[in-house]
């Protein structure tokens, strides 16, 4: 069985990649001591930018090990593209040009709806467009072997609805299935979400390289 190593400190991100990457025949695992290891300042402009820098970073100590990272958030169009790469931190707009992008300057997610709401305030309905990206990278000894980009399309509503998931979840409305994130269960918050479609793709890749030697694999760009 192939062995992924995720660079995550949430449990929560860990056991949804583990419960999907079982059917494929991929053991995954965290990136042992992640706690203990320097954090990766997450300064990029690009969710790309940040994965890479991340999986990039982490490969290092795991010699030979292919190690995933993601980075994501929910880019608003009336808000120019906002959140974007801030989302995690997007109630704290002193924070983001004076303190290193690190996952300690993170801002509690009510906090953060509560900013977008305020902005979006007299935008109509249907300028209220948006979506959640998510972009994961797999790299190893320090290079990246392969990006993924997985992209949900929705509206973004006038007030939270639901109580499942986190994040921006209560204001993010689904048109296809009619619900806003925060009312989807884990199954389905996994087969229509933007990581969910991002990871599929990722072992897709895996399933791939099954029969390839790990050594013949060769660095994306
Ligand atoms: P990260 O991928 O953990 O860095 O997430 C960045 C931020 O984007 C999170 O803190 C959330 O605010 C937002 N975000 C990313 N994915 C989701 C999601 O699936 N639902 C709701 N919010 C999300």
């Amino acid at each position: 069985m192939r062995r992924i190593l995720i660079a995550t400190s949430n449990p929560g991100k860990l056991r949804d990649f583990a419960g999907a990457a079982a059917a494929h025949g991929v053991d995954v695992a965290g990136v042992p001591n992640f706690s203990s290891l320097p954090p990766v300042v997450e300064d990029g402009l690009t969710f790309e930018a940040n994965a890479r820098k991340k999986a990039e970073a982490y490969s290092r100590y795991v010699p030979g090990e292919i190690v995933v990272a993601d980075d994501s958030g929910l880019e608003v169009d009336a808000l120019n593209g906002a959140p974007g790469v801030h989302s995690a931190r997007y109630a704290a707009p002193d924070l983001l040009n004076q303190e290193p992008h690190q996952a300690g300057a993170n801002t509690d997610d009510e906090a953060n709806n509560a900013r977008v709401l305020r902005e979006l305030e007299g935008v109509a309905p249907e300028k209220r467009t948006g979506r959640f990206v998510c972009v994961l990278v797999a790299a190893r000894n320090g290079k990246t072997l392969a990006t993924f980009r997985g992209i949900a399309e929705g509206v973004i509503l006038d007030r939270p609805r639901g109580s499942n998931g986190f994040g921006y979840d209560p204001l993010f409305y689904f048109p296809q299935i009619q619900k806003t994130f925060a009312e989807l269960s884990a199954e389905e918050k996994a087969r229509y979400s933007h990581r969910g479609a991002a990871f599929r793709q990722f072992l897709d890749w895996c399933d791939g390289l099954a029969d390839v030697p790990a050594q013949a694999i060769l660095p994306h760009s």
